[in-house]
């Protein structure tokens, strides 16, 4: 049965660096790969390239991140054009309404996003989390329950060896790991389309922007929070994280 991913972000990047693998794993397997990106990153460093403004670079990142999302094979990419950086200062109930007319609308069987603490600490990426949860909770008093969403959060701990100084307290448990061993390259080449994101992309995956992706790991990371309408009791196994299938 053909299934649909719904996954969200607060930057384009975010989802290159958090799911890439993942993402185009169930492509390939046939189910549909949906990405909201809340902010169009014009916040972000422009890297080598020469931007006059903030919307130039807004406009640059936007056609980066369309040739990453081309690269995965995202079905669908919904850009809600906030502000980078702003999204803390927005009325949350507005960006959580935006979020949820999408699930409303799509019907996912999974969603995915960041963890309460942004995994970086990013205000953006803890904004975004909490609308997303929100926006979750509201859709489920529109949906059947058979319609509900399995809801993860994407960890990045690879992101930790290389920016140890980035790393915030309060992580969730990681539940579970998907394995991209296939998708490595595919994952390098959407990091890859992120150009003007040179300095961060060389600092937590070094040599992938020329071309060298045997940084890139097997699995990407997760951790199961909500399915049937039931927050998950979360647990950190102590006997490593178990491979897992989002859906
Ligand atoms: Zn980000």
């Amino acid at each position: 049965m053909k299934k649909r991913l719904l996954f969200v972000f607060a930057h384009p990047d975010d989802e290159s660096f958090a799911c890439a693998g993942t993402m185009a794993k169930y492509r390939e397997a046939g189910h549909d790969v949906n990405l909201i990106c809340a902010t169009s990153g014009c916040g972000g460093k422009s890297g080598e390239y020469f931007v006059t403004c903030k919307q130039e670079l807004a406009t640059l990142r936007e056609q980066e991140l369309s040739q990453a999302c081309d690269v995965i094979g995202v079905t669908n990419l919904y850009l809600l054009h906030y502000a980078d950086g702003s999204l803390i200062n927005q009325d949350i109930n507005e960006i959580a309404a935006k979020i949820e007319s999408h699930i409303v609308q799509l019907q996912p069987h999974v969603i995915v996003t960041f963890p309460p603490n942004g995994v970086t600490g990013h205000r953006d990426h803890i904004a975004i989390s909490r609308a997303t949860e929100q926006a979750i909770l509201q859709s489920e008093e529109k949906l059947m329950s058979s319609q509900y969403c399995t809801l993860f959060f994407a960890s990045i701990p690879h992101y930790y060896d290389y920016c140890a100084d980035s790393a915030p307290t309060g992580a969730v448990p990681i539940t579970g790991k998907v394995n991209i061993v296939n998708q490595r390259e595919t994952k390098g080449r959407a990091l890859h389309a992120h150009r003007s994101q040179i300095y961060s992309v060389n600092r937590a995956y070094p040599g992938v922007m020329q071309g060298d992706y045997g940084v890139i790991g097997q699995y990407e990371y997760y951790t199961k929070v909500r399915a049937d309408g039931l927050f998950e009791d979360i647990q950190e196994s102590t006997e490593g994280i178990p491979e897992i299938e989002l859906c």
